[in-house]
């Protein structure tokens, strides 16, 4: 950058003409930025391009070959990664994505999120993501587990309790976590807390699975409470089905909430009068034991199906928790339409800015996920403490931490993102927040 004026163009334009195709992590810069920028420029020791670069620049990338042979005996050949982008606060943390849309470009835009999401925890985590483009769906579970274990014969040189702690996301959960922590037991001859999201008999931490639906649940109720209001009664639209989802259902239901809508990606069901505890039973062994499809859920209980997403149905309160970009600008108008009165996301960046701006205009309820799906990260941050003194905490104690957390979360995001009319800007206070604590240690370490 040649200009030393510091301004979101002027990143902009440099992050486009370096990598001109990472779209998504441009949309997330830009959108943490918009708000950090103005902040910075009030501050002398923030106002500084290099800064900016700094944070925009992932310390290390490492890409590899991950050959396996399926149940026909044909070898394949897929992608792995792992951006290591910021460790300033803490050694590198994040899950690992097996999704056939994965790319440098989907990782480095998550791996930036975690670096700011981590900080806000307030544990000692840098930032960092993982995965490879291998598409684990129709996959026997022999193939999995071949896959698992080549992915992890590259990646285990890189990773460890002091560097790097990966974790699950989409495609991986608690049998890939398995696998992989497999895999690096026999290539390294050690037992230790490398990975987060493990079984509880070797090393996980109870309420890992559902901290972040969990976490989420809990955020969104603080929201509500700022306004006197509460999800007791509510209706919820969640979309996704998978480990978020999952949970985020479950909390809401024990909350007094009505959930109306759960998708996958091929469309979504419907339940007038909300979903049942059993009925959510059901769906969890549909996905978790069956690896099944929503579409199947009218044959399990009384429920519409439709192809596309649940935006256009009528409620208060909006969950996306199951990818990004998965609710656009013209369904936040719906939404907010047919009455929504608090937006907060499970997934990461499944608003797009169009809907996001939207929100704020007209002044709708909406947390980011850096702030209000934290709690997945934050209970990891825990399992870690548990693996570092080889011991177990109750669950009471870590829902106990995690409520902490959430709440500690949302106390900082409500601070830094008061606007004069009253309204709370969880965006703008997740993004000043997580960067001050970044931008602090980076600087103290001498501008590395
Ligand atoms: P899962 O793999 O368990 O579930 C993902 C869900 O999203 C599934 O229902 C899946 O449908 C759906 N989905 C995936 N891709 C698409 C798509 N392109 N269009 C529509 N639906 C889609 O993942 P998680 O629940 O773990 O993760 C969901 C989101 O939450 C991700 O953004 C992840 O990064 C984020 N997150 C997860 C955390 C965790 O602890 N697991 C922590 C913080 C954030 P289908 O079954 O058809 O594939």
């Amino acid at each position: 950058m040649k200009n030393d004026e510091l301004s979101l163009d002027i990143i902009l334009d440099s992050l486009k003409k370096r990598d001109p195709h990472q779209e998504e992590f441009h949309q997330a810069v830009s959108e943490v930025f918009q708000w950090i920028i103005p902040f910075a420029k009030t501050q002398k020791k923030y106002n500084k391009l290099t800064l900016f670069e700094q944070l925009t620049e992932p310390e290390r990338i490492i890409q590899f070959k991950v050959p396996w042979t399926d149940d026909n005996g044909e070898t394949k050949i897929n992608r792995g990664w792992r951006v290591q982008f910021n460790g300033a606060i803490g050694p590198y943390k994040g899950g690992i994505r097996f999704h056939p849309g994965v790319t440098i470009s989907v990782l480095k835009f998550l791996a930036f999120e975690q670096c700011f999401k981590n900080s806000l925890t307030g544990l000692q985590m840098g930032g960092a993501k993982g995965g490879s483009d291998f598409d684990p769906k129709g996959k026997s579970d022999a193939e999995i587990l071949q896959f698992c274990q080549s992915f992890m014969t590259e990646l285990h040189h890189y990773i460890g309790p002091e560097i790097d702690i990966p974790a699950g996301d989409i495609g991986v959960g608690s049998r890939e976590v398995a696998y992989l922590f497999g895999q690096y037991r026999r290539l390294t001859h050690r037992f230790n807390g490398t990975l987060t999201g493990k079984g509880i008999s070797f090393g996980g931490s109870k309420l890992r699975p559902e901290a972040t639906g969990f976490g989420l649940i809990y955020f969104t109720e603080m929201m509500l409470q700022e306004k006197d209001d509460s999800l007791d009664g509510a209706k919820v639209l969640i979309s996704g089905s998978g480990n978020v989802a999952q949970y985020a259902c479950m909390k809401a239901l024990e909350l007094g909430a009505e959930v109306l809508s759960m998708s996958d990606s091929g469309g979504y069901i419907y339940v007038e009068n909300g979903l049942t505890k059993e009925q959510l039973e059901q769906i969890m062994e549909l996905k978790n034991e069956r690896s099944g499809r929503l579409k199947e859920a009218p044959e399990l209980f009384d429920c519409e199906y439709h192809e596309g997403k649940p935006w256009g149905i009528e409620a208060d309160v909006a969950l996306p928790c199951a990818t990004q970009n998965e609710l656009n600008g013209e369904e936040a108008g719906k939404l907010v339409n047919n009455g929504i009165r608090c937006v907060a996301e499970g997934a990461n960046m499944p608003c797009t800015p169009e809907a996001i701006k939207y929100f704020h205009e007209t002044e709708t309820l909406y947390a980011p996920g850096k702030a209000s799906n934290a709690g997945g990260v934050a209970v990891s941050g825990l399992e870690m403490a548990q693996n570092h003194q080889f011991t177990s905490w109750t669950e009471e104690k870590i829902d106990e931490k995690l409520r902490e957390m959430m709440q500690q979360i949302h106390r900082t995001c409500a601070k830094n993102g008061k606007t004069d009319s009253g309204y709370i800007n969880y965006e703008k206070g997740a993004a000043i927040a997580g960067f001050r604590r970044l931008a602090d240690a980076i600087l103290m370490q001498g501008g590395f």
